[in-house]
This record gives structure tokens, C-alpha cells and sequence, in this order.
């Protein structure tokens, strides 16, 4: 296992618990690096940088942009980046300032098949006003019993086809990298085996991601197989990019894996997280192997 977890959610989005207590939860299972990646969100940065300087685990910016990429959406991890960076700020801004309007018509598609009240149910599970999220309208239709679990509502709503989903335009691929890398940070594909597309259109994909400037992608995460990690292996080497690895944890019970381990990464590839933590010092019982 590796000892280090660079995407996370904290209440500031849609994950369940406050930004401290992921931390907490990270450094207990052995975590020595951690990022905190909120949704288009970085005011949980300060709380979770508190906590881990407390702690003594190393701790890195995080923030995990959502961007339309033609018919696409895709999510950017940024890592490492000044959190103060007023172009990275004003455009997170810009991305979230979309949510209210889109959870609104998200809430009147829902409407038309006879799902009703679901915005305000949303809303009682978004702690941040600002990050309204098909997360909370999900957690909202199993708490309701319209399905028994988050998997089966990403399959039955909220998604392309399917009742509950509406299209939105998010930041676009170029400004989520320059957003990042214009603050001092690495931009890191998040989850590519999620993506719906075909292997052309992905190779596509990390051909102009690579030449915006995309330095990583994710190569091990609580949403890929170990095929996916593999496949995504072998594609980080082919086109040179960094490896990253990360639960993405949202809340005790909805994902695969608590936060602060990641199966390590196959080999031959190239950890992102060296620049922030040196293999010389990462913890030897954990790291070997
Ligand atoms: P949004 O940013 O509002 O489009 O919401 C996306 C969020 O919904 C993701 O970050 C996940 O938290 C959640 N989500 C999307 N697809 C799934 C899925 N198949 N299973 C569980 N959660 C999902
Ligand atoms: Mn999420
Ligand atoms: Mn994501
Ligand atoms: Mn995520």
C-alpha cells in the first residue's frame, strides 16, 4: 500500500464529514501525504491544513474542477497549487456560480416523473450553499426509497438519458489547467476509466490534455479496478504523464475505500507525489513493495 491520498472530499462539497475529520480518518489508516480535492471548492483548505500540521502529516492543496469537454465531463484534480491565487479563485467562483440554476432544472426534470420536493431535499445535504451536487440529490432519492443505493440512482437518474439530468456548461479543459498551473499547481486527470468513451476519443483526450499543459493523471482510484489501473499505467507511460492515487472518498459506506491508502502503483510508473514527499522519507514498512 502507499501512504498517501490526493483526492478527497470533505462536507465543503459532497462528501459527508467535516474537512478535519477526513483528515483525522487519513492519518489514522497511516496517511504521511494528503490532499483535500472539494468540488470546485477550496474554502476547506485552511481547516484541513490545521488539522494535519496538528497531526504531523504532510498536507498539499487540492481542488477537483469540473469541466465540459464537448459532450463530456470531466474532472481536474489541481495538487500543490497557491490557494490564494486570485485567476484560481475567481474561477472556481465561476464554476460553482452555475450550480444553484442547474440543480433547479435538475430538480424540475425530476418533477415531470413524479419525483417531487427533491431540491429542497438536495439542499439538506449540502452544508456549502454554494456546492450543490447530484451527490446530495442522490443521497436524497435513497433516503427517500425511490432507490436502494447511490449506484443504482446513477444508474436509474441523474445521468444522460435518464431522468434528472440536464446539460451544463462547466469550465472548459485549457482553463481548469491554466487555473491550476497559473497558481503554481499540477493539474492531474481524475478517475479516467469513469469516462464513457471510446479508445480513441480518450486518446484524444490525453493527447490535448498533455499539450494544455496536463502534467498527471490518475492512475490508482477508489473509482478504478485493478484492470483500470493497469490500463491507465501503461497510457501514463506512453504519453509521459505522472501517476497519481486517490480514494476519493465522499462518506463512510458510498465509495470503495476510507481514505489514506491506495494499492500501489504498477510498475514503471512515475508518483506525482515525489516532489511533496520524498521516497527517502516515506514511512520504509509501507512504502516497500
Ligand atoms: P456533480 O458535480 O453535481 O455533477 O456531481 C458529481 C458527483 O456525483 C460525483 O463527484 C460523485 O460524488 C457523484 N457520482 C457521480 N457518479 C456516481 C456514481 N456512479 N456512483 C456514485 N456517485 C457518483
Ligand atoms: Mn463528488
Ligand atoms: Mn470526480
Ligand atoms: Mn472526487
Amino acid at each position: 500500500m502507499t501512504p498517501v491520498d490526493l483526492h478527497c472530499h470533505s462536507n465543503h462539497s459532497d462528501g459527508l464529514l467535516p474537512a478535519r475529520d477526513v483528515v483525522r480518518k487519513a492519518f489514522e489508516r497511516g496517511c504521511q501525504l494528503f490532499a483535500l480535492t472539494d468540488h470546485d471548492e477550496t474554502r476547506g483548505l485552511a481547516e484541513a491544513e490545521d488539522e494535519a500540521q496538528q497531526l504531523g502529516m504532510k498536507f498539499i492543496n487540492g481542488v477537483e474542477i469540473s469541466v465540459s469537454w464537448g459532450k463530456h465531463i470531466l474532472h481536474i484534480v489541481g495538487l500543490g497549487f497557491d490557494r490564494n491565487n486570485e485567476t484560481l479563485l475567481a474561477g472556481l467562483a465561476s464554476v460553482r456560480s452555475g450550480r444553484g440554476e442547474r440543480a433547479e432544472r435538475m430538480a424540475a426534470e425530476l418533477d415531470k416523473v413524479g419525483i417531487h420536493g427533491s431540491l429542497e431535499g438536495a439542499r439538506q445535504y449540502a452544508d456549502n450553499p454554494a456546492i450543490l451536487s447530484r451527490a446530495h440529490f442522490a443521497r436524497h432519492l435513497v433516503k427517500t426509497g425511490v432507490c436502494k443505493d447511490m449506484g443504482t440512482v446513477f444508474k436509474r437518474y441523474l445521468v444522460r438519458g435518464k431522468p434528472g439530468f440536464v446539460e451544463h456548461e462547466w469550465a472548459r479543459l485549457h482553463e481548469a489547467i491554466e487555473w491550476i498551473t497559473g497558481a503554481g499547481g499540477v493539474a492531474v486527470l481524475a478517475h479516467p476509466a469513469r469516462y464513457e468513451m471510446g479508445n480513441e476519443t480518450l486518446r484524444v483526450l490525453l493527447t490535448e490534455y498533455k499539450r494544455l499543459g496536463g502534467e498527471a493523471i490518475e492512475v490508482v482510484s477508489g473509482c478504478h479496478g485493478i484492470p483500470d489501473a493497469a490500463r491507465f499505467g501503461r497510457l501514463a507511460q506512453e504519453f509521459g504523464f505522472l501517476a497519481s492515487c486517490g480514494t476519493d472518498y465522499h462518506a463512510t459506506g458510498e465509495g470503495a475505500r476510507e481514505p489514506g491508502l491506495n494499492p500501489d502503483l504498477p510498475m514503471d510508473c512515475m508518483p506525482v507525489w515525489h516532489r511533496w514527499l520524498s521516497p527517502e522519507t516515506m514511512s520504509p514498512s509501507i512504502s516497500a513493495g
